[in-house]
């Protein structure tokens, strides 16, 4: 198995269960997809008769609960990152399939609801105790080729910048808040969501159209196996210092909640305009370009192309981890679509 393994995209799909909706009005259609999880495929109705196969790295059904999705697609990365990697988990697919659900559900009340996000900061905080240690989060907003600030709504232009020898993403613009405990984590996801909301009220535009981005640093002293000069030398940590130095292990996990891959009308008839279409194909198109590239082992991944791949420049691919879900509904209205999701995630692989 090759689980967590630097450069390729781990890519699993998830599908939604029907709606109520969906349940009266396609009472008399079956689902256009049906899961075969234990041969990890999954096929695509073409017709009554027919259909399509693909294989993926995970297949999770309707039934998949939270906390299997999260060991499936986002822990290996988070370990990594507690490793001192980099890594991103990011969420593809039409709007209204689950890629907030399976990353953003805070789950206060039922924390069997909660999403990757709260469950990778809770696995991230067990294993960062030192005083030493720090965890620090940034949360934006990527609409339209800008960058805005989910935790300072004053701050609405932000820029990336990049280290020419290390390939290092900055954002020296961005609210960096040290977290210090899950509550305080939860209370700055749902600070952010409220701004988010009034950021795109004001902009007239729907969350579905932009790309919410948490990026979570990690910063670790790993003691290994120098532990026992820090006894021999009991009270002199001065002496422990010299001796051998505690490695610093910095790592960065990116939780990218994808705008919905749906094609959006570029007549400017569905409420939304032509400059908005444009940015949303370019950043998604842009992301798929690249994950292609690494998936055919290409020298040339066009990561300038948006600043969305920018973003993700130093946390994709080399030595950083990758997954990818995507997320698909059951309704054979939405086949189309489905079958468009259906095929990033397999050119990613
Ligand atoms: P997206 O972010 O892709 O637009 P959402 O996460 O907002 O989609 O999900 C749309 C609706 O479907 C929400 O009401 C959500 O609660 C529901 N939903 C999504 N995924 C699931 C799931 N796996 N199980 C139950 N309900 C789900
Ligand atoms: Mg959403």
């Amino acid at each position: 198995d090759d689980n967590g393994v630097p450069g390729r995209v781990r890519v699993a799909v998830r599908l939604r269960p029907r709606n109520e909706e969906e349940m009266v009005a396609d009472a008399d259609f079956a689902d256009c997809v049906e899961l075969l999880p234990e041969v990890k495929r999954l096929k695509l109705r073409k017709n009554n008769w027919d259909s399509d196969t693909y294989e993926f790295d995970e297949v999770l059904t309707e039934f998949a609960s939270q906390k299997r999705v999260y060991e499936v697609v986002a822990k290996p990365v988070v370990e990594s990152v507690m490793d001192g990697y980099n890594g991103t988990v990011m969420a593809y697919g039409q709007t209204g399939t689950g890629k907030t659900y399976t990353l953003g559900r805070l789950g206060e009340e039922d924390t069997s609801a909660r999403g990757i996000m709260v469950r990778a900061m809770e696995d991230i905080l067990v294993d960062v105790s030192q005083e030493t240690d720090s965890v620090s989060v940034s949360y934006l907003q990527l609409y339209m080729e800008t960058i805005q600030d989910l935790l300072d709504p004053t701050n609405d232009n932000i820029s990336i910048v990049e280290d020419p020898k290390s390939g290092d993403v900055s954002l020296p613009g961005a609210t960096l808040v040290e977290i210090r405990n899950q509550k305080s984590f939860v209370e700055l996801l749902r600070l952010g969501e409220a701004h988010r909301f009034a950021a795109n009220t004001k902009l007239n535009t729907e969350s579905s159209r932009s790309h919410a981005i948490l990026m979570v640093h990690v910063k670790r002293s790993v003691k290994g196996r120098d532990s026992i000069f820090s006894s021999e030398t009991g009270n002199n940590p001065h002496m422990a210092k010299s001796l051998k130095p505690p490695t610093v292990c910095k790592g960065k996990l990116v939780v990218v909640d994808l705008a919905g891959s749906e094609r959006i009308d570029k007549s400017g008839s569905g409420g939304h305009t032509l400059e908005e279409a444009k940015s949303i194909n370019l950043s998604l198109s842009a992301l798929g370009k690249c994950i292609n590239a690494l998936a055919e082992n290409s020298t040339h991944v066009p990561i300038r192309d948006s600043k969305l791949t920018r973003l993700l420049r130093d946390s994709f691919g080399g030595t950083a981890r990758t997954s990818l879900v995507i997320t698909i509904g059951p309704s054979p209205r939405h086949r189309g679509e489905t079958a468009s999701t259906i095929m990033f995630g397999q050119r990613a692989m």
